[in-house]
């Protein structure tokens, strides 16, 4: 069975609004108490919502839902109550008063490594050593105009990242992080957060999956993740700079520039990740 069966997807929204969104380890908890993974209803005026309320955890190859609470859950429009539970579908919804769960088991693609070697370039200019993700996480800090990187341990949720490592007036606003398999990109919904693009791209969503050779731009950053131990092809198109396999006679994937002459970047092979 593989690791990312361990792993679920879930966001939370209330009243069609997004309130958070991340990649977790089974079991995971949710309700008003400070030791659930992913914390609801705990404003003070708000006692709706039981301390541990429900609990996700693996069933086999699938996924559970298991009522803990004094008001119970909502599973397509049924109530169940505290102590029943319920097999999910691979990507299947609940309701806790007005919060909507929505969980998915985590996505898994096979050809991405475990790690990312990650540089960070400042107005074209590499700014400091290449980041080892994947046996450490990339988060992105905002402060005023400026921006901050720091590597922090691997942790599933980004909400409670972001709040530990908020130093001042500083937001955290994307973490990038490679783990079990998989590359993803963390971020706040996009009102809270400067225009990212990934591979030109703007994105949309609060967490999407990367892989390797993607390109992250924000502002006047630029982030490429390399594959480790491998060779890569950065396009010599000015507008486009986007990342290729080693396929010296080849086109650019993106813009179909010649990638003959093109800066060959070699991500050093690096210690992989046990997990
Ligand atoms: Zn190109």
């Amino acid at each position: 069975m593989s690791d990312m069966d361990d792993f679920v997807d879930v966001t939370v929204s209330r009243g069609g609004r997004q309130v958070s969104a991340g990649c977790y380890k089974l079991p995971v908890s949710v309700g008003r108490g400070e030791h659930n993974a992913i914390r609801i209803g705990h404003d003070p005026q708000d006692k709706t919502v039981s301390r541990t309320h429900a609990i996700i955890q693996r069933d086999g190859t699938g996924l559970r839902l298991i009522d803990k609470s004094a008001n119970g859950t909502i599973y397509r429009g049924a109530r169940i109550k505290q102590g029943n539970s319920i097999g999910l579908g691979t990507t299947d919804h609940f309701e806790i008063f007005e919060f909507s769960v929505t969980v998915s088991k985590a996505k898994h693609d096979p050809s991405i490594p475990v790690i990312f070697e990650a540089h960070v370039l400042v107005d074209g200019y590499m700014k400091g050593k290449p980041f080892l993700i994947g046996e450490m996480m990339l988060l992105c800090f905002r402060r005023g105009k400026g921006y901050r990187f720091e590597q922090v341990p691997v942790r599933a949720d980004f909400e409670t990242i972001c709040s530990n490592h908020r130093i001042d007036d500083e937001h955290a606003f994307a973490a990038i992080v490679g783990h079990r398999g998989a590359g993803h990109l963390f971020t706040q919904t996009a009102q809270n957060r400067p225009v990212i693009l990934v591979n030109k791209q703007p994105i949309g969503e609060t967490s999407i999956i990367l892989h390797p050779r993607d390109v992250i731009e924000i502002q006047n950053i630029r982030i490429e993740l390399y594959p480790p131990g491998e060779n890569s092809l950065k396009c010599s198109n000015p507008s486009c700079q986007l990342l290729n396999p080693y396929v010296l006679t080849g086109n650019c994937r993106f813009c179909s520039f010649g990638l003959v002459g093109a800066v060959t970047r070699v991500a050093a092979a690096t210690r992989k990740v046990q997990s």
